[in-house]
């Protein structure tokens, strides 16, 4: 099919070019060794060292996970109420918090973490079972904490302000510098509130990150893609640099090594793609997301739409003059989609679709282009709780990838991961803030990294500094946010 890739060109292949691990189970988890046919764009392959240092990972991660004598030690150490010097395996579990694409944006950047510092990722996720989300990314062992088992009690943070967050330990002196001398020794275990009220902004600093690689367990509790601000600690931009040479690459990378849906939830965005994407000659993916804090009306937001459309070109022009926009198309163009479009609108509302569908229903695409307009669902509400809604959501955020162009919505992280792994830099639909039109209506993105919706600020860091010119080079605010950074 037309929308299909079935040849194999370099860095290409299903692999992605040594990104992924060989020799894991097809059948177990197919859009593992599948989704190369369907992504449209490989920007950046993974660096000789990135390479090495995932394989490199997943060998500590088999000699560290769930199930071996060494997490037993682990465990048992945890249990003891205070870390241990010198152990082999340390950790960074991984809490859910807030929406899927926040999600996988923390589970990106704590997996990068995990990568940096030399721990092992593991995520405390819900019990096995058939409404699993994602596969185990790692041969031959597991990512899934065992929670049951796990000593902590109410692991899973009710809000941000956590009694055992980093920076409230460091104020009680129960960690830091000094707590090496005293009595009571490392704590155990450490919680990390790095969601968007950001109660652990230290976290972002070196001589910080000295004091926590004594804490044998770090439990993350984040919303926030915050890889961008590891660039801003000293110790880390070396190794960093060498990772990743464009810097617009983290994401894409590491959220397709680390992220892969399950097969219902594959087969639910691959029967779709094949049925309504597949025989167009080009995706247009729009997803549009309306925040409590943003709301507009619905047509405000449409002509928002289409004013961005015009401004940066992204939806087919139609000819307004004309009616009987399918008719007309069909009779100038040729017939095996040599010149059609599909627009897949992912929307928890059916409001836009209608629009757009009825726009190209009544009026011809000029140049004859074909139109088409779909949406899989319109769920009208969020439900982070209910399994086969989030297995349609992680569906909609593939569906959106497999597009060769996106129009997203600003602040809306559902967008980014969209566009981090179709390696696509959308256009970004601005936010009405204060209920407010916003004009320009949206602005195309530097790059495809997602935005760091809170990023540390009016810290000050005492640690060794760091390469300021660089991290300006490459760290800007976001397109949809002032307060915001994002890499380039
Ligand atoms: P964000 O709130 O836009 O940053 O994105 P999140 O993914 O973190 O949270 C929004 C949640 O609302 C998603 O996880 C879905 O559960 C739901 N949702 C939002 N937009 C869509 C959509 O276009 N399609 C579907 N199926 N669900 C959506």
């Amino acid at each position: 099919t037309a929308g299909l890739t079935t040849d194999a060109p370099r860095g290409r292949d299903e692999l992605f070019g040594g990104l992924l691990p060989a020799g894991m189970d097809r059948r177990a988890c197919r859009s593992r060794y599948e989704a190369w046919r369907y992504y449209k764009h490989f920007p950046y392959a993974a660096s000789a060292h990135l390479q090495s240092k995932l394989r490199a990972y997943e060998a500590r991660h088999r000699r560290c996970a769930p199930g071996t004598p060494l997490y037993a030690k682990a465990v048992e150490q945890l249990r003891s109420g205070r870390s241990a010097e010198g152990l082999e395996c340390t950790y960074v579990v991984w809490l859910p918090f807030d929406g899927l694409g926040n999600r996988m944006l923390s589970m990106v950047s704590g997996f990068l973490y995990a990568l940096l510092t030399g721990r092992v990722f593991l995520a405390a996720l819900p019990a096995a079972g058939s409404g699993d989300l994602f596969c185990e990314p790692f041969p031959g062992t597991t990512w899934r904490l065992p929670v049951e088992d796990f000593p902590v009690p109410d692991l899973v943070p009710r809000g941000q302000s956590i009694e055992r967050s980093y920076t409230r330990l460091l104020d009680a002196k129960a960690v830091g510098p000094a707590a090496n001398a005293t009595a009571l020794g490392v704590p155990p275990y450490v919680y990390l509130s790095l969601g968007w009220q950001l109660k652990d902004p230290l976290f972002f600093c070196g001589e910080h990150q000295q004091v926590l690689r004594d804490v044998n367990w770090l439990l993350l509790y984040s919303d926030l893609y915050f890889a961008p601000s590891l660039y801003g600690v000293a110790e880390f931009q070396d190794e960093l640099r060498r990772l990743f040479p464009s810097k617009e690459s983290v994401s894409h990378l590491l959220s397709r090594y680390l992220l892969h849906p399950t097969n219902p939830v594959w087969r639910l965005a691959t029967t779709y793609y094949r049925s309504y994407l597949a025989p167009a000659k080009r995706r247009i993916g729009v997803q549009i997301r309306m925040f409590g804090f943003g709301s507009i009306p619905v047509d405000d937001m449409y002509s928002q739409i289409l004013a961005c459309s015009r401004q940066e070109h992204v939806l087919p022009e139609t000819d307004d003059d004309a009616t009987g926009g399918n008719e007309a198309a069909a009779a100038a163009s040729s017939e095996d989609g040599s010149n059609s479009t599909a627009i897949l609108v992912a929307s928890l509302y059916a409001d836009y679709y209608e629009r757009l569908r009825r726009r190209y229903y009544e009026h011809p695409a000029k140049g004859g282009e074909r139109v088409a307009v779909f949406q899989p669902s319109h769920e009208e509400r969020q439900a982070t709780d209910n399994m086969a809604h989030n297995q349609r959501a992680l569906a909609e955020i593939y569906l959106l990838s497999f597009c060769e162009e996106l129009l997203t919505s600003g602040r809306s992280t559902f967008g980014y991961v969209s566009s981090s792994l179709a390696g696509v830099r959308p256009t970004i639909l601005l936010t009405a803030d204060g209920h407010k039109v916003p004009e320009p209506p949206c602005r195309r993105a530097v790059s495809m990294e997602p935005c760091n919706l809170t990023p540390p600020l009016r810290v000050h860091c005492q640690g060794k500094p760091v390469d300021k010119e660089d991290l300006a080079r490459h760290l800007r605010v976001c397109e949809d946010s002032k307060v915001s950074v994002k890499l380039f």
